[in-house]
C-alpha cells in the first residue's frame, strides 16, 4: 500500500493512501492523560485497541450506525473512510464519573436518572472545553442538522453498547465519540476502546479502562486484555 504520513496524534497515526477516499489508521501504545500532562506507554495497547475498535464498529454497523471502518490491515492498522472530522467531541454518560462528577459535585458512581450528552470543542490548546449547540453554531463547527444527527447517533450508540455490554458483565459508565463528514454525510469516526470509554465490571465495579493509567491503579494492560476477552473470547498475552 502506498501510504504517506499525514498526521500524528496522541494515540494514533494517520496515513493517506493512493485512494483519496481512504485512510490508514495506526494504533500506538502511547498513552496520555490530563490533556497531555501525563505520558506513558501501555504495552500492546495499539494492538488491543485496533481489535476492540474493530469489534465495536462492526457491532454498530450491524445496528445501522454508519462508521468509517473498512477493514483490518495489520495488528495495529485499520483502513478507514477519509472523513473531514468535525471539531466536536461528543460524550455520553450513564453514571457520573470523571470531569462530570467533579463539575456537578456528585459522587463518582452515582447513576444519572437520564442519559447525559455533552459536546466539547476539540482543541488541545484550550483543553477541550465544554460547549453547547449554540456555541457550535456560532463557531461554525457544525450545522444545527449535523449536531442533531450526532446527538441522535450518540444516544442510539449508547443503547446498543449498553445492552451488548450488560451480557458481558460490563457496565458502560461513559464514552467519547468523534464524527466526521464523508461526502456530506455525518458518520462515526475515531475509535471506541478502553482509551475512550469507562468500563466497570458490573459486579465488582473494578475499572477496566484508561482510568487505571490516569489514576495509577496498576495492571492497565490486563484491563485492556480483559475487555477484548469479554467481547471476543480472544485471550491476548
Ligand atoms: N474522553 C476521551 N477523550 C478526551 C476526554 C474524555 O476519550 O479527550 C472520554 C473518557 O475516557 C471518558 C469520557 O470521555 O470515558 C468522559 O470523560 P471526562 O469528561 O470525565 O474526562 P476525564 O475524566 O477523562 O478528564
Amino acid at each position: 500500500m502506498d501510504k504517506k504520513p499525514m498526521y500524528e496524534g496522541k494515540a494514533k497515526k494517520m496515513y493517506t493512501t493512493e485512494n483519496p477516499d481512504e485512510m490508514l489508521v495506526y494504533f500506538k501504545d502511547d498513552a496520555t492523560a490530563f490533556n497531555g500532562g501525563k505520558k506513558g506507554t501501555i504495552l500492546n495497547k495499539g494492538i488491543l485497541n485496533n481489535k476492540i475498535s474493530t469489534f465495536f464498529f462492526q457491532l454498530l454497523g450491524q445496528h445501522g450506525i454508519p462508521h468509517h471502518f473498512i477493514r483490518t490491515v495489520s495488528d495495529r492498522e485499520m483502513l478507514v473512510k477519509a472523513l473531514k472530522i468535525l471539531q466536536v467531541e461528543v460524550v455520553v454518560r450513564n453514571i457520573a464519573a470523571g470531569s462530570l462528577a467533579k463539575r456537578i459535585g456528585w459522587e463518582e458512581g452515582t447513576k444519572l436518572p437520564t442519559t447525559v450528552v455533552e459536546m466539547y470543542y476539540k482543541n488541545d490548546e484550550l483543553g477541550d472545553p465544554l460547549i453547547n449547540a449554540s456555541h457550535i453554531k456560532a463557531m461554525g463547527l457544525a450545522s444545527e442538522e449535523q449536531v442533531k444527527r450526532m446527538e441522535e447517533y450518540a444516544v442510539k450508540i449508547n443503547s446498543i453498547l449498553t445492552d451488548y455490554l450488560k451480557d458481558k458483565k460490563i457496565e458502560l459508565i461513559d464514552f467519547k465519540l468523534e464524527f466526521g463528514l464523508y461526502h456530506g454525510e455525518v458518520i462515526l469516526g475515531d475509535e471506541i476502546s478502553p482509551d475512550t470509554c469507562r468500563f466497570w465490571d458490573s459486579e465488582t465495579k473494578q475499572k477496566l479502562d484508561k482510568d487505571r493509567f490516569r489514576r495509577d491503579l496498576g495492571d492497565v494492560e490486563g484491563a485492556y486484555q480483559e475487555i477484548l476477552y469479554r467481547l471476543t473470547g480472544e485471550k491476548f498475552s
